[in-house]
């Protein structure tokens, strides 16, 4: 998987840092945007990874403006530059807390924002969601095989976190199996049923987290220090250790701190397995 950061500010923008969003590339050049900070699509110039009719899903992690305010522009310029093509470019999907579709409405009422492509708008609930329904209401685009799980996670407004999975893959040939069943080697390995000599499959999940104020639950930002944590937690973030301790609970192997303004080593000392990094904007981070 390859993400690339356009924006890792935290509440405003800075002279270096865009406030939140971020795009995975899936294998086949196709888009699925993370978030949406107000100046995103100018990000999209100042780091150019890919063409707006590549675009295919939008995912927003929750309401605050430092997350949606770049939404509307983007859309609005999507439809401009997407009108020439068959079907303005394809089906859009925007996937995001209720209370999106309202704002959308509101905002293209009232300021003649004509899309000249399908935009599908999915209001996630309070339960997790597993947004795999290919001919549901919801068409993810899933032909890079991968499914995409939405779940509520506690931060002042309702913030989402997402977990992206990509179709698992067989593993390796296990020699030592192929031996054990006494088989010499040969044209007969090819024989073998795959159960009886692969490795476990594997798959590489992405899990991206809005702003969340619960370090047992997790996290996209490591907004605060944690002499600050009473504070972060009253303004609904996560400090760094806090990010560090979740990794380290769920196993993870690489913890992208983002919307952050403490320090990564905190974050290291707390998960010794994980590799840790913070990006910052026009980064990418392929795993
Ligand atoms: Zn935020
Ligand atoms: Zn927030």
């Amino acid at each position: 998987m390859h993400l690339r950061f356009f924006g890792t500010s935290s509440a405003v923008p800075t002279l270096n840092r865009n406030t939140s969003s971020c795009a995975l590339m899936t294998d086949e050049n196709r888009v699925w945007l993370f978030d949406c900070g107000e100046g995103t699509q100018r990000q999209f110039l100042a780091y150019p990874a890919f063409r707006w009719e590549q675009i295919d899903v939008i995912f927003i992690t929750h309401l605050h403006g430092d997350h949606i305010y770049g939404l509307f522009g983007l859309l609005s310029s999507m439809a401009l530059f997407r009108s020439t093509l068959p079907d303005g470019g394809g089906r859009v999907e925007l996937v995001g807390p209720k209370g999106i579709k309202d704002l959308i409405d509101h905002v293209g009422r009232e300021t003649e924002m004509r899309l000249t492509f399908p935009l599908a708008i999915h209001e996630l609930g309070e339960q997790p969601e597993v947004l795999t329904v290919a001919d549901g209401p919801l068409q993810l685009p899933l032909r890079d095989g991968y499914s995409v799980k939405a779940f509520p996670i506690p931060h002042r407004l309702r913030s989402y976190g997402f977990v992206v999975e990509s179709r698992p893959k067989p593993g390796d040939f296990d020699v030592k199996k192929a031996n054990a069943l006494g088989v010499p080697f040969g044209p007969m390995w090819g024989k073998l049923k795959p159960d009886q000599v692969l490795g476990p499959a594997t798959s590489k999940k992405l899990c991206f987290l809005g702003d969340c104020t619960d370090g047992a639950v997790a996290f996209e930002g490591a907004t605060f220090a944690h002499e600050l944590a009473d504070k972060a937690r009253s303004h609904g973030h996560s400090t760094a250790r806090m990010a560090g301790a979740f990794a380290k609970r769920i196993g993870a192997q690489l913890l992208v701190l983002n919307h952050f303004r403490s320090a990564p080593h905190e974050a290291q000392a707390e998960c010794p397995g994980t590799r840790v990094l913070a990006v910052r904007d026009g980064e990418d981070v392929s795993f």
